[in-house]
């Protein structure tokens, strides 16, 4: 079981830090956690993960941080593909995809993003699957340190998950193309996780609002242990 928390541009430094410290009072029991912090507040820990990077190991890419930045903290973990990145900073799959190869390149663990927006989810089931074919299209679903995560951009901080029926089909769908594991992420809280967490084919969740409260956190992971044992 995975759990993953994306804080996107929320905390400070010294916020993640004592959140970190905080989280080292729990025991994990088998979930493996991963946390996303925002790049001004990476840290040497296994736990972290890059929300971001430009693939290429240094140069002149204004903003952006590289392979370079990521070695300092030995930074091995990256999500790519992030709904947000897609819409809202315009990343193109041609650009996730040569993302998606230069980390894969190095190694990493990568979370790989992939979901439809609302009118698409609206159009059916078929219509849904063709729209996520076109953001794998590039990307080798064998990679070993692969984690696909599946976000229905309307889930997304909206308050409101996808369906239980929804998340089912749609996984189900996505093992077709892939034996990795799969998450699903949107708008999962302390109230749904246990329910989510018991689909055929979910392997754990990717949390953003949720998981900025480090009580909320550490009781998810909890509730992760506990459906490991009982999946
Ligand atoms: C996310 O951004 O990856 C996410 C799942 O956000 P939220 O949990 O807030 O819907």
């Amino acid at each position: 079981m995975i759990v993953a928390a994306n804080f996107k541009m929320h905390k400070t430094r010294k916020e993640v830090k004592k959140y970190l410290e905080e989280l080292k009072n729990i025991k994990f029991n088998g979930v493996k956690v991963a946390i996303f912090p925002p790049q001004s507040a990476l840290f040497e820990d296994k736990i972290i993960g890059a929300q971001n990077a430009y693939p290429a190991i240094n140069g002149a890419y204004t903003g952006e941080i590289g392979l370079e930045q990521l070695n300092e903290f030995n930074i091995k973990r990256i999500l790519i593909g992030h709904s947000e990145r897609r819409h809202i900073l315009g990343e193109t799959q041609e650009f996730i995809a040569k993302k998606f190869e230069f980390f894969k390149n190095e190694g990493f663990e990568i979370f790989y993003c992939i979901g439809e927006p609302l009118e698409i989810r609206e159009k059916g089931i078929e219509a849904v699957i063709e729209y996520l074919k076109g953001q794998i299209e590039g990307i080798d679903l064998g990679y070993e340190k692969l984690i696909v995560a599946y976000e229905p951009v309307w889930a997304i901080g909206t308050g409101v998950s996808a369906k239980i029926e929804q998340i089912k089909k749609t996984h189900a769908e996505i093992r077709k193309f892939t034996s990795k594991p799969l998450l699903y992420g949107g708008s999962v809280k302390l109230n749904n996780i246990e329910e989510i967490l018991s689909i055929e084919n979910v392997d754990g969740v990717l949390v953003g609002s949720a998981s900025l409260d480090v009580n909320v956190f550490k009781e998810m992971i909890e509730k992760a242990a506990e459906c490991k044992i009982s999946k």
